[in-house]
């Protein structure tokens, strides 16, 4: 090799030991006469020393060295003087006195610094992603990524887990986004579809017997792009055979549990992870992904406002509504513009207002205040708990739109008020999702979670009754106000599999064009399964300290689903297009 030692490897025991190192100039300093170079290759940096001493060609070549010039330097390691050691480096109590430098490659002026981790707009760092995945913060993320990924295979192989690749040229398997198609050329007309999940082919392998199967699946999902998604992103796909719920939550619990001292030991992880019915998420935290790190619980306040003279409450409630509450700790001093910024919050959740009550100097301010009583004052006091100095936030709306509100307004105050711990990684089950929700744009019913999922075998009688009670064995793992894993018991009789299809509006012709291999299979001794897919990139940007995936993976595209770097999506020759039986019209 072009090197005998990392640069980030060498110790004061190697002092006086002949090394050869290979890897980037991160930084050219020239003394006149000596001349410094830190050297960086992927284990870390080290000082490199050319002075008078140094035979004139490595003077010569360290002169004309500039930053990320690639070269290969042969030295002797030596101890720095006391007074120059630097201890943010683990290599900063030595250096390498070089001997011979030699330039392998020479590099343009990059277009922003790699050897800082200087804020650099996105756009450019998208567009030389290659460079930017020098740097010390994407190079850490991508290394932790690699560790979690390692540690998952390594906890799935020991407990006997089988990885098995699936297809990406396959049919649609709905997960609730558009599906990428994928023309063929061979059959004219037709489109294999990226699968949005390996779900099909997981289900299949059970009824094949394989019984613990699980991949590091790459899905595909043609949606709206958001801060924490991208049109292909990566889960951690499992599936097992002859489990309850209970048996898919358990092991992945233990394994979480066990995956954060591994890879990131100054977090810590609660432990057992709580367990919420998507009820009750919904009803304490306004959200079916609730950031459990800190309290702020939602209150109902229905029962002692709903006769209130003030006609907000009253009416609402007289409407079907609802009023909840929560209390904005020592936040009884905010100024008009910050119950302004609050009641904003609110409002993009839905609300019409917010009502604000400042428990201060024994009395009750806020511009509702007027129209409430002294008994109601203490009466909400008393139910949410609120105190001296507080703040009660209150929103009297539909039961979704308060749940809204209230929840983007507790994230605001968490980080307004700081009140959560960083190193707190906070998972927690949801489970006993409903199975249908109602898509009244499109006048039907869909699958909460997916068509494959296993009602819940006491509600299924209701299923053509009162489809909304039905609840499903579906569970979402929620982390730090993430969803980062969803999964179910499977449906495994094809006659519920088609009575759900029925419900879901598939015509029977329909059904059986897209699902019958899955009906078929599961006629041929489908065992009980079940399974889930926790997505690795909200896993490792949690665990990285990112707030957007893109910071966790190598090559990301852009929030519009572009490829800044190599210019994808990108127009094709019309010799292709042909090939493939494609004509483009023009939308008029
Ligand atoms: N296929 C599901 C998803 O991608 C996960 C599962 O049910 O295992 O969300």
């Amino acid at each position: 090799m072009f090197k005998t030692h990392s640069c980030g490897a060498l110790r004061p025991q190697d002092a006086g030991k002949s090394v050869t190192l290979a890897g980037w100039v991160n930084l050219r300093r020239d003394f006149g006469g000596v001349i410094f170079i830190v050297l960086r290759d992927r284990g870390g940096l080290v000082q490199v020393v050319v002075s008078g001493v140094s035979p004139a060609e490595a003077q010569a070549a360290a002169a004309q060295a500039r930053s990320e010039f690639v070269i290969q330097v042969e030295g002797t390691v030596r101890q720095r003087p006391a007074d120059q050691v630097n201890p943010d480096w683990p290599t900063g109590e030595v250096e390498v006195e070089a001997h011979a430098v030699r330039i392998l490659n020479t590099a343009k002026t990059p277009p922003f610094y790699i050897y800082d981790d200087s804020p650099v707009d996105e756009t450019l760092r998208l567009k030389y992603r290659y460079l930017d995945l020098r740097r010390a913060r994407l190079q850490r993320n991508i290394i932790l990524r690699h560790e979690i990924v390692q540690f998952l295979r390594q906890a799935l192989n020991a407990r006997g887990f089988l990885e098995i690749e699936t297809p990406y040229l396959f049919k649609s398997t709905p997960e609730g986004a558009r599906d990428y198609l994928v023309p063929s050329r061979v059959h004219p007309g037709c489109f294999y579809a990226l699968p949005q999940s390996p779900q099909q082919l997981k289900q299949l392998l059970m009824v094949a017997g394989y019984e613990k199967y699980y991949q590091i699946a790459r899905c595909f999902r043609d949606e709206d792009l958001r801060g924490d998604r991208q049109p292909e992103f990566t889960q951690l796909d499992l599936e097992m055979s002859f489990v309850h719920r209970d048996d898919v939550l358990d092991l992945i619990e233990e394994i979480f549990t066990e995956l954060l001292p591994a890879v990131t030991p100054q977090k810590h992880v609660p432990s057992p992870f709580p367990r919420l019915s998507y009820a009750e998420a919904l009803e304490n935290y306004g959200t079916d992904k609730p950031d459990l790190r800190f309290g702020m619980q939602l209150v109902d306040l229905t029962p002692v406002l709903d006769k209130s003279n003030f006609r907000v409450f009253s009416g609402t409630v007289a409407s079907g509504g609802k009023i909840k509450g929560i209390v904005a700790p020592g936040c009884a001093g905010y100024t008009r513009r910050e119950i302004d910024e609050l009641t904003d919050i609110a409002k993009r959740g839905g609300a019409r207002g917010l009502v604000t009550l400042a428990y201060t100097g024994g009395a009750v301010k806020g511009s509702a205040a007027k129209f409430l009583t002294e008994d109601e004052f203490a009466a909400i006091a008393e139910t949410t708990g609120a105190a001296e100095g507080d703040l009660v936030c209150i929103v009297a709306s539909d039961p979704k739109v308060v749940g809204a509100s209230l929840s983007a307004l507790r994230l605001t105050l968490r980080d307004r008020l700081d009140l959560v711990d960083p190193d707190m990684v906070a998972f927690a089950w949801v489970l006993d999702f409903p199975m249908f929700e109602r898509n009244e744009e499109e006048q039907r019913w869909d699958a909460t979670h997916h068509p494959f999922t296993m009602p819940s075998p006491n509600t299924y009688d209701e299923m053509v009754a009162d489809p909304l009670a039905v609840l499903s064995d579906a569970y979402d793992l929620v982390c730090n106000g993430y969803e980062i894993a969803s999964g179910s018991i499977r449906v495994h009789d094809p006659k519920i599999q088609s009575d759900i299809f029925r419900m879901l509006g598939y015509e029977e012709a329909d059904a059986h064009a897209r699902f019958g291999h899955m009906m078929e299979a599961f006629s041929y001794g489908a065992p009980p399964h079940g399974g889930i897919a926790p997505g690795i990139d909200r896993l490792v940007m949690i665990l990285a300290d990112e707030t957007n995936i893109r910071e966790v993976i190598a090559f990301p595209k852009t929030s519009q689903g572009t490829d800044l770097m190599a210019g994808a999506p990108a127009e094709v020759p019309a010799q292709q297009l042909k090939e493939l039986h494609i004509s483009i019209v023009e939308e008029s």
